[in-house]
């Protein structure tokens, strides 16, 4: 299938786990993808495992000047038309004593890294008529315990996926986000087996994902085939969230 041929897609996170997965899938259907991460070699390295549809461009979507030099490479190779923001560190913490370090850190990665990206990739998007997809995640949308910074910063994503998507679309550009549950990567790693057991039993299909199954919806999110939809974020963790 080659759903994605004359397309270029960026991905931010796409060294490892789920952005990787998601920029192998787009390669695999014909886009060219720039995979981007802070670290050059993982970059360099995830790169060259997707094949040479892939060139890398390392940087760190907390740093405003490193974002413009990442838009500008991607309008120097002729601008975008998908953009995946996916770059994301795990983080916990009880709401009694999390410090305001650690809610910064998390909304500066996990918010507004995302929306500093989607303004820079604006201009491309707008003008080959493109989308975004944000990855979010289930846990913006329940009060689970630890998860103030994380959560609270995933939480303001789903609400910025409804004002870009309203506000683009007159300009012909879609957002929507990703909300995965569970899903088996260097982020959830080093999880106590204890703990992962409960959050399977959670699960109604009784399982945690592997990162490629993250790939299928990001890209129907991206397609034609999502032509006519914007501002949603899809939720994609084995029916956790329709308990
Ligand atoms: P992962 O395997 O740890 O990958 C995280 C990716 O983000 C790496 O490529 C990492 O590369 C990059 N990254 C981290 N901080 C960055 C920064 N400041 N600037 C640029 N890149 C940065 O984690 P994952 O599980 O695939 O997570 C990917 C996304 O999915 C995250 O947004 C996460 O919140 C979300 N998510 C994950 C799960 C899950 O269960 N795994 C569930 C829901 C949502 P470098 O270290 O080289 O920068």
């Amino acid at each position: 299938m080659t759903r994605f041929q004359d397309k270029r897609v960026l991905v931010t996170g796409g060294s490892r786990g789920i952005g990787k997965a998601i920029a192998t899938g787009f390669a695999a259907e014909g886009a060219e993808v720039i995979v981007s991460s802070r670290s050059e070699a993982s970059c360099a390295a995830a790169a060259s495992a997707i094949g040479d549809r892939a060139v890398p461009f390392a940087c760190d979507v907390t740093d405003s000047d490193a974002v413009k030099k990442l838009f500008a490479f991607a309008k120097e190779r002729g601008g975008i038309d998908t953009l995946i923001a996916c770059a994301g560190l795990a983080s916990h913490g009880f709401a009694a004593n999390v410090p305001e370090d650690e809610l910064l850190r998390m909304w500066d990665v996990h918010f507004r890294g995302a929306i500093r990206c989607a303004q820079a990739a604006f201009p491309q998007l707008k003008q080959r008529q493109g989308s975004v997809v944000m990855v979010a995640s289930i846990w913006a949308y329940a009060g689970v315990p630890g998860t103030l910074a994380y959560g609270s910063a995933k939480a303001a994503l789903n609400h910025a996926v409804k004002v870009m998507g309203v506000e683009w679309a007159r300009e012909g550009v879609r957002v929507n986000g990703l909300a995965p549950g569970f899903v088996e990567t260097d982020m959830t790693s080093d999880l106590d087996p204890a703990m992962k057991d409960k959050m399977i039993r959670k699960i109604p299909l009784r399982r945690s994902a592997a990162p490629e199954e993250m790939a299928g919806p990001a890209l129907f999110l991206a397609s034609k085939s999502a032509s006519y939809i914007t501002g949603q974020t899809l939720i994609a963790d084995g029916g956790e969230r329709a308990r």
